[in-house]
C-alpha cells in the first residue's frame, strides 16, 4: 500500500514534468515558427532587392551602350556626355564605366594612335602576350579613384571571357568574380571580389562598354538595407565549383534555422543567393529559447511537484486510515450483531422459561389460595387474633404472587402469542376497563375523562393489556389521599394511524428515568410504596410494537405523566384532525386500581 502510494506520487511527478516540458517545447515551437516566418519574409525581400539592383545596373549600362552606338565617333567628350547620367544614378559598388576596344597585337600602335587622338593624348596601350587584346580607351570613374587606361583585359580570364561572350551573343553579359585590375594597386586586404557587366556596342571595330562593380560595396548598399544585421548573404556563381561573387556578413550565423537558397538570373549567367539567419534574428528564439523554456518548465514542475506529492501522500495515508477504520467498524458491528443475536436468543429462552414457570405455578398457587380461603372460613371462631393476622398475610402473599405470575405470563406471551388482528372500537374497550378500575374498592374514587375514541385494527386481548396497564398505572401512581385524575384521548396521526394519549396528575417520572421504564423489571425509585412487578410497561411496549406502533412517555404539564402511543387506524375509521383532544368527555368515578 505504502509502495503503491509512492509509485502513484512518482507517476504524478513524472506526468507533471512531461506536461511541463511539452508545454515549454510547444511555447518554444511557437516562437521558433514565428522566427521562421520572419526569416522567410526577410529572405524574400533580400532576393527581390538583389534582383532589382542588378536589373537597375543592367538598364543603366544598356542605356550607355545604346547611346554609344549612335554617334559616328565616340571621343572623350562624347563618352563623358553619354556616361554623365550614370553619375546621377545611385549605383553603389560601381567602380567605373569604360569603353573597351579589341585589337590584335599588330594593330596595337594604330589603335593607340587613334584613341590618343579621340581621348587621352597620353594613352599608352599595354598589351599582354600575343593575340587579341582588350584595352580600356576611355573611362569614367564612378568612385573616387583616378581612371586607369590602356590596361589589357586579356590578361584577366574572367574579363576576357565576358567580353567574348558579349561579343559572340550580341548581348550584355556578366563576368565571373575576380579582382579588378583597377584595384591591383590597393593593399590585398582592401581588394574586393568584383564583377563586370559588359555590353557590346555596335561599331566598326569590336567595342564594349564595361561597368565594374565591387561585390562587397554592391551588397552593402543593395542588400545591407534589407538584410540589416539579421541575415548573412552570399552571392556565388552557380556552377560546379562555387565561387563567391559577393558577401554580406554582419554577425554570427544562427544554425537553429535552415538557410534560404535561390538562383538569380543575371545577364547570361546564374548566381546563387544564400541567405542565413544571424543570432540577431533569433536572439532568444530557436533552440536557445526551447532550452530556456524547458529549464523554466522543469523548475516550475519540480517546485509544484513537491506540494503535490505531499498532498498525494497525505491523501493516500488518510484513505488508508479510513479503510482501516471502516474495517474495524465492520468487525465491531459484526461482533455486536452476534452478541445481540445471542442475547436475543437468551432472552427468548429466559422469557419462555419464565412463561413455563408462571404457567406451571398457577395451579399450585390457586390451590394454596383456595385452601387459605377454606381455612379462614372454617376456623373463623377458633383462631386467635395472631392466627388471623397470619392468615391475612398468607392471603396477601398469594395475591401478590398471582399478580406476578400473570404479568410474567403476559410478558412471555406478548411476543409469541399469535396476533389476531381485527377492527376494534376503542371507545367500548376503554369504557370497559375504566368501568373495571372504577369498580375496584377505593377510599377516593378516580376521576377518569375519556375523549372520543377511534376504531383501530389490532388484537382485542393485547389491546386490552395496553389500556389496562397504562390506565391502571395512571390511577395507581397517585399520592395517597389525592384522587387519581386521568384523561384518555386520541387524535389521528397521518392517514392510517391514531395517537392515543393517557395523561395523569400522579407522582410523575423523573426525566432521566423515562427512557428506561419500558424495560422489564424496572421500577422508578420512590415507587416501591406502590405494588407492582416492573413488567407492565415492558408488556405494553411489546404489544404496541407488534401492532407497528411506537410508545413514549413525557411529563404532563402541571405534574404527572403523559404516555403516548400509536395504533393502526381501521380503514373506515372516522377521521379527526389534530387539535383539542377532549371531545365529548365522559367522567367516571371509581375506587383506586390496585394489583
Ligand atoms: P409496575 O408493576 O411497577 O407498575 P410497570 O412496568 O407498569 O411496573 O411500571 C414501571 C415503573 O414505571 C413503575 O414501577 C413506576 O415506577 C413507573 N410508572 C409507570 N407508570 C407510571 C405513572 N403513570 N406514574 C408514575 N410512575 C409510573
Amino acid at each position: 500500500m505504502e509502495r503503491k502510494g509512492s509509485i502513484l506520487a512518482l507517476s504524478g511527478v513524472v506526468l507533471f514534468l512531461t506536461v511541463a516540458a511539452a508545454l515549454a517545447l510547444a511555447a518554444g515551437q511557437v516562437l521558433y515558427s514565428r522566427a521562421e516566418a520572419d526569416f522567410a519574409r526577410k529572405s524574400e525581400v533580400i532576393e527581390r532587392s538583389v534582383t532589382a539592383e542588378i536589373e537597375r545596373y543592367r538598364v543603366a549600362l544598356a542605356d550607355v551602350a545604346a547611346a554609344a552606338s549612335v554617334p559616328e565617333k565616340v571621343d572623350a567628350a562624347a563618352f563623358a556626355d553619354l556616361t554623365e547620367p550614370l553619375t546621377r544614378r545611385r549605383l553603389p559598388g560601381a567602380a567605373a564605366v569604360n569603353l573597351v576596344v579589341a585589337a590584335a597585337t599588330a594593330d596595337v600602335p594604330t589603335v593607340q594612335r587613334r584613341w590618343r587622338a579621340l581621348g587621352d593624348p597620353a594613352l599608352r596601350l599595354r598589351p599582354v602576350g600575343a593575340g587579341q587584346h582588350f584595352f580600356s580607351v576611355l573611362s569614367r570613374p564612378l568612385d573616387d579613384r583616378p581612371p586607369r587606361l590602356g590596361v589589357d583585359a586579356a590578361k584577366v580570364p574572367e574579363a576576357r571571357d565576358v567580353l567574348l561572350r558579349a561579343q559572340n551573343t550580341g548581348q550584355m553579359a556578366i563576368s565571373r568574380a575576380y579582382r579588378l585590375l583597377r584595384d591591383s594597386e590597393l593593399p590585398v586586404a582592401e581588394q574586393q571580389l568584383s564583377f563586370v557587366l559588359a555590353a557590346p556596342v555596335a561599331r566598326n571595330e569590336p567595342t564594349w562598354v564595361v561597368m565594374a562593380f565591387r561585390g562587397t560595396d554592391f551588397l552593402r548598399e543593395a542588400i545591407g538595407l534589407a538584410a540589416g544585421d539579421e541575415a548573412d548573404v552570399t552571392l556565388s556563381e552557380f556552377g560546379t565549383s562555387v565561387v563567391t561573387v559577393a558577401e554580406w556578413r554582419p554577425e554570427r550565423v544562427d544554425d537553429a534555422l535552415p538557410g534560404y537558397e535561390t538562383t538569380i538570373d543575371v545577364p547570361q549567367r546564374a548566381w546563387q543567393l544564400d541567405i542565413r539567419p544571424t543570432v540577431s534574428l533569433l536572439p532568444p528564439t530557436g533552440v536557445g529559447l526551447q532550452v530556456t523554456a524547458t529549464i523554466i518548465g522543469t523548475v516550475l514542475a519540480l517546485v509544484l511537484a513537491v506540494p503535490i506529492s505531499v498532498l498525494w501522500i497525505a491523501r493516500e495515508r488518510a484513505a488508508r486510515q479510513v479503510i482501516r477504520a471502516t474495517d474495524e467498524l465492520r468487525a465491531d458491528i459484526h461482533r455486536r450483531e452476534q452478541i445481540e443475536h445471542e442475547l436475543r436468543m437468551r432472552e427468548v429462552e429466559l422469557v419462555g422459561f419464565a412463561g413455563v414457570v408462571a404457567h406451571d405455578l398457577r395451579a399450585p398457587l390457586a390451590m394454596v389460595t383456595g385452601y387459605v380461603e377454606v381455612l379462614r372460613d372454617e376456623t373463623a371462631g377458633l383462631l386467635t387474633e395472631d392466627h388471623r393476622v397470619f392468615l391475612d398475610r398468607l392471603q396477601a402473599g398469594t395475591h401478590r404472587m398471582h399478580s406476578m405470575l400473570e404479568d410474567l405470563l403476559a410478558y412471555a406471551t406478548a411476543d409469541s402469542m399469535p396476533l389476531r388482528a381485527t377492527e376494534v372500537d376503542l371507545s367500548g374497550l376503554v369504557a370497559e376497563i375504566v368501568g373495571e378500575l372504577c369498580a375496584a374498592p377505593s377510599a377516593l374514587p378516580p376521576h377518569i375523562q375519556v375523549g372520543e375514541m377511534p376504531r383501530v385494527v389490532g388484537d382485542p386481548t393485547l389491546l386490552r393489556q395496553i389500556f389496562y396497564n397504562l390506565v391502571g398505572n395512571a390511577v395507581k401512581y397517585t399520592e395517597p389521599g389525592a384522587p387519581a385524575t386521568v384523561e384518555i384521548s386520541a387524535v389521528q396521526q397521518g392517514p392510517s394511524a391514531y395517537r392515543v394519549e393517557i395523561a395523569d396528575r400522579g407522582i410523575g417520572i423523573p426525566p432521566d428515568q423515562r427512557a428506561h421504564v419500558f424495560d422489564p423489571f424496572i421500577r422508578v425509585a420512590g415507587s416501591e410504596r406502590f405494588p407492582g412487578t416492573g413488567l407492565g410497561l415492558a408488556i405494553v411496549r411489546r404489544v404496541v410494537e407488534r401492532h407497528g406502533g411506537r410508545i413514549d412517555v413525557d411529563g404532563n404539564i402541571g405534574g404527572g405523566s403523559r404516555f403516548r402511543f400509536t395504533l393502526p387506524a381501521a380503514p373506515a375509521a372516522p377521521t379527526r384532525t389534530e387539535g383539542p383532544e377532549m371531545a365529548g368527555p365522559s367522567a367516571l368515578s371509581s375506587r383506586g386500581h390496585g394489583d
